[in-house]
């Protein structure tokens, strides 16, 4: 063992670390402090050995010590693992510490988004062997477990009786869209259902006239969250109550007048989709048919395997039309215009009559323009 070449090696991780960041190793050190395995090793220069930080032997003198983020950088420098506390060990200590320690860490940082580039930095691994380290441990990745800890977190809120949202951002999720997109699997059902409708926004609504007989439209104060037809406004009223059964739920003509015109002309073709706001709750699946039908131009029609084709899923054309069926805003969501591959109207959350009146609108309309 060469000192001399020892120290030099030593010299560029040193000079790297701050102050605080030696200090504070050098305190778990002193501290055998086994949350710190893994993070990082250090090496004596006086033995030529390097021990993981909760190593039980004798503490060397600080000036003969130098730090490493990996084992394999102090053997690099010409240091011996040690055989009492085994830095290196796979199965044994260190690691499990180390995977430990990560859960800790996301435990604690929930509300982070996780990146195994940022994790990796903060263990000192590289992010394919973290990964590789804590998937081997636990048999899932960082990422995975950061999304079961908001999951479960998530749940527990939600069984206590927090609205979605809040218990959405006590759990750690920044946005609805994150939160919907990663739980729905998960959850094997969309949170909103998952409280079984529970959600206590309140829900203002008015029925108009249509084309398509009495529609009703209503929405919380971020926009328009059921649109749906009925023969009569007690019937539609029903549909809004099973749909949000714990909402509190206040006829409101006046406000929602201007909306209620909206769709109206947006069924006729002559109001941009954008210009009708939508709050709906959606499953990932649901969220990318449903885009894919808002993306569909008026008077177009797709079949069922066409949209299963669009999705990248080519064989979910059931859930495709189950999507379709599930549809909770009406004309804002063009459902109607998925048809059988055989030409046939196939379903309609609404009535084939309805489908059928809105798809002769539309080729009226486009037929003319
Ligand atoms: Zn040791």
């Amino acid at each position: 063992m060469n000192s001399a070449i020892l120290s030099i090696e030593a010299l560029p991780e040193m000079a790297n670390a701050t102050t605080t960041t030696r200090d504070s190793r050098w305190e778990s050190v002193l501290a055998r402090d086994s949350a710190s395995d893994g993070k990082f090793v250090f090496a004596v220069s006086s033995t030529g050995i390097y021990c993981r930080p909760s190593c039980p032997s004798k503490r060397p003198r600080r000036e003969n010590v130098s730090f490493f983020r990996r084992p394999q950088e102090a053997e690099s420098a010409g240091f011996r693992e040690c055989l009492r506390c085994r830095p290196k060990v796979i199965a044994g200590n260190p690691r499990q510490q180390m995977v430990k320690a990560i859960c800790r860490y996301i435990e604690q940082h929930l509300d982070e988004p996780h990146t195994l580039a940022k994790l990796g930095a903060e263990f000192g691994q590289s992010p394919f062997h973290l990964q590789r380290t804590f998937k081997a441990a636990l048999g899932i990745t960082p990422k995975e477990y950061a999304n079961s800890c908001r999951i479960r977190g998530f749940r527990q809120k939600l069984k206590s009786g927090h609205s979605v949202t809040r218990a959405m951002h006590e759990a750690g999720y920044s946005s609805t869209s994150r939160l919907y997109s990663r739980t729905a699997s998960e959850l094997g059902m969309e949170p909103s259902n998952y409280r079984r409708g529970a959600i206590a926004a309140p829900i203002r609504y008015t029925c108009a006239d249509s084309p398509l007989g009495r529609m009703l439209i209503a929405a919380t104060e971020k926009g328009i969250c059921s649109i749906q037809f009925a023969d009569s406004d007690e019937e539609l009223e029903l549909c809004l109550r099973q749909e949000f059964p714990f909402a509190v739920r206040r006829h409101d003509d006046a406000d929602l007048a201007d909306l209620a015109q909206r769709v109206v002309l947006r069924l006729r073709g002559s109001e941009p989709a954008a210009s009708i706001p939508l709050d709906i709750r959606a499953t990932a699946f649901q969220r990318r048919v449903w885009s894919y039908l808002q993306s569909l131009a008026f008077g177009d029609t797709r079949s069922y395997s066409d949209v299963a084709k669009a999705i990248r899923q080519p064989s979910a054309v059931r859930a495709v039309a189950r999507a379709c069926a599930t549809n909770p805003v009406a004309i804002a969501i063009p459902c109607h215009r998925i048809l059988r591959s055989n030409g046939d109207l196939g379903g309609y959350r609404w009535g084939l009559k309805r489908k059928g009146t809105l798809l002769q609108i539309e080729a009226a309309k486009a037929g003319g323009d």
